[in-house]
Formats: C-alpha cells, sequence, structure tokens
C-alpha cells in the first residue's frame, strides 16, 4: 500500500510515495530559488503550480507504481505560506479525485516528528525542529504533539537566511553561512536570548548587523552566530528533556542539516545518557515523503476529509492537531532500527 505525499508549505515543492513500512519509494524535489532577497510567496506558488506535474510523474515512474495503486493522497494542510499551500492542495485534491481515492490532510510539524520517529526506532522521543519558518522544541502528550518551547520572533532559518542576505550573500543562506563559519576564529559577543523555553533572534540579527557595519570579520561572524544561535537551541532542548522521563531527541527542519547544530545537541543528549537521531538531509529538509508516511499514519486513524473540508491552514499550530494514530498499537513498525534512506 502506497501514499503519495505532497509538501508545498515554503519554498519546496515536493512529491513522495512511501509504503507500509515507511520504505521511501520515490522522492522528487523541487526549490524555488529567488534570484535577489527572500520568498516571495506568490512567486514560490507560481513555481509549484509549474513542478508539481512532473514532480508526481517522476515520483511515480521513479517508484515504478501505477496511479491505481495509491491508497491515499496526503498533503501538508500547514502552516506555511498561504498561496504555496493552496498550489500543493489544489494538486492534491485533484489526484485524489482522479484516482478516486481517499484525501488525507497532514500537518507539516508533525510530519518532521513522524519521520524522524519511524527511522530512529524511537518511541517517544522529543523532536527539536529547526527549520526556515518554524523553529519548536516538540514532544507528544495526551493526544497531541505539543509545543514546549519555541522562537518568539523569527525562525532559526530564516534568521539565517536573513542575515546572509544582508552580508551580501543569496538564499538560503544558512548552509553557505556554515561554509563561512569554518574559516572563523574569534567568538564576538552577541545577544542569548533563552526566555525559559523559548528562544528570540532579531536582537542577534540586529547586533550581528552592527558588528559587521564596524568591520566585523564575515567569517568571525558566521562563527559567532552559530554558536551563539545553536547554544541557545541546545539549551532550550536539555531544558526541555529535564522535564521528560525519555531522553531520546531527534532532529528536523532544514538547519538540522548543520554539522555544528547536530554535533551540539548530540554531545548534550549523550551527556544526558540518551540518543540523538537526525534523519539523512533528503527527509530533514521540507519533502513530500514525510507527509506521506504521516498520511499512513493518519488515514490508518481515520482521518481522511471530503475535497470541501480540505482548507489549508497557514497558522494550524502543531498542538491543535489531534495525533490519535499514537495510541494504536499497529500504528508504527515499533523498535524498528535506524536506517538510511536515499
Ligand atoms: P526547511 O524550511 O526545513 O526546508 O529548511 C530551509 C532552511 O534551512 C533555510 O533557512 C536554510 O538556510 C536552512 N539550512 C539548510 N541547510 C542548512 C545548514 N547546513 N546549516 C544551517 N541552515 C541550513
Ligand atoms: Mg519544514
Amino acid at each position: 500500500m502506497v501514499v503519495l505525499g505532497i509538501e508545498s508549505t515554503a519554498h519546496t515543492a515536493s512529491v513522495g510515495l512511501v509504503d507500509e513500512e515507511a520504505h521511501v519509494l520515490a522522492l522528487t524535489s523541487d526549490m524555488h530559488r529567488p534570484v535577489k532577497g527572500g520568498i516571495h510567496p506568490r512567486e514560490a506558488a507560481n513555481h509549484h503550480v509549474d513542478v508539481f506535474p512532473a514532480l508526481v510523474e517522476e515520483a511515480l515512474a521513479a517508484a515504478s507504481v501505477r496511479p491505481s495503486e495509491v491508497e491515499a493522497v496526503a498533503f501538508a494542510q500547514g502552516p506555511g505560506l498561504g498561496p504555496c499551500l493552496r498550489a500543493g492542495a489544489t494538486v492534491a485534491r485533484m489526484l485524489s479525485l482522479a484516482w478516486d481515492c481517499p484525501l488525507v490532510p497532514v500537518n507539516h510539524c508533525v510530519a518532521h516528528v513522524e519521520i524522524a520517529r519511524v527511522l530512529s526506532g524511537l518511541d517517544d522521543p522529543l523532536l527539536l525542529y529547526a527549520s526556515g519558518g518554524n523553529t519548536q522544541v516538540i514532544a507528544y502528550g495526551r493526544g497531541r504533539y505539543r509545543v514546549l518551547g519555541e522562537t518568539l520572533d523569527i525562525g532559526i532559518g530564516n534568521f539565517l537566511d536573513k542575515l546572509w542576505i544582508e552580508l551580501g550573500g543569496t538564499f538560503p543562506g544558512g548552509p553557505q553561512l556554515e561554509q563561512d563559519a569554518r574559516n572563523g576564529s574569534e567568538l564576538l559577543a552577541l545577544p542569548y536570548s533563552v526566555h525559559g523555553m523559548d528562544v528570540a533572534f532579531s536582537g542577534m540579527l540586529t547586533a550581528a548587523l552592527a558588528l559587521h557595519a564596524r568591520g566585523a570579520r564575515r567569517a568571525d561572524l558566521s562563527y559567532s552566530v552559530e554558536v551563539t544561535a545553536y547554544a541557545m537551541l541546545t539549551e532550550i532542548t536539555e531544558r526541555a528533556l529535564a522535564h521528560r522521563r525519555h531522553g531520546s531527541v531527534v532532529l528536523g527542519g532544514g538547519v538540522a542539516c548543520n554539522e555544528r547544530l547536530r554535533g551540539m545537541v548530540r554531545e548534550m543528549v549523550e551527556d544526558r545518557g540518551g540518543r540523538m537521531f537526525a534523519p539523512p538531509r533528503n527527509l530533514c529538509v521540507d519533502n513530500g515523503a514525510m507527509i506521506a508516511w504521516t498520511g499512513h499514519l493518519a488515514l490508518r486513524a481515520g482521518l481522511s476529509v471530503p475535497v470541501e473540508d480540505s482548507a489549508v491552514m497557514p497558522r494550524q499550530r502543531t498542538d491543535l492537531v489531534p495525533a490519535p494514530w499514537r495510541e494504536l498499537a499497529t500504528a508504527l513498525p515499533r523498535s524498528s532500527p535506524p536506517r538510511e534512506t536515499t
């Protein structure tokens, strides 16, 4: 049984085909890269409309799956940019009608947790979700995923992207800033904004730009921003861990591709006797496979919707969405070993 997943919350249009044992049969993605500045929602949505037909065809061909073999179509309902979400939802509705199969709405943040959970074999981990627009520490409790801590202003990835563009670079900034930071040596003082379980980045952005204007070396700035921002994320993750029975952490989101962040969180978790797992990079970033897999789980819990009830929800919060599959004994191939996927 195969579920097709459609992801289109922000800059990435992606299609995943996943079977009932969470094997990723195909994953096709195309990222909108603005020539200048950050993402414009309408331009990104136009990009998605252009690329989705080919992404769907390529995914089906790569997996040798016929439409009649697709059990359901899942799509990211929110949170995300309205026009981008609508582009993906329209494709999902059309495929579900054409192929006469259920339509399953999925919360994007929950999908990051579920793909990391099944790949790691960890039953009840904490998720540090660090992406462009989202920065949250998430854990399951009583029927739904709860946000234990989050950014009070901008997402960590948007912060890194904005800083990098202001320093004269191009989108996406995070990976380029990571390279640049390798040449940094001096740790510059930047605002360290942890508020209980929450973090904030706009003060650090202002301070970093002020240091740049005063002639600080870009590599030192990149290095200092990474060390300071990732220490903040590691601290709130550790505080959340201290309140839980289980000691494991999984990572999700594009910024979770970062080696320094992975290393800092791993060291903290292992110091506490727990396990840290980060999915392979193509399943850490926004991808259709995590939507398809969460679609499987939701479908088993009876969560499909008719087209008329499938409106997108740009501000859909992680903690507003029920996750009834977590209480189903059959919902997850339990104690599966960690495995790498293409
Ligand atoms: P997502 O929103 O989850 O697709 O992730 C996109 C974000 O991840 C963008 O803000 C990127 O700049 C950021 N990103 C991707 N790779 C890295 C990296 N290696 N280090 C830091 N940020 C990254
Ligand atoms: Mg994401």
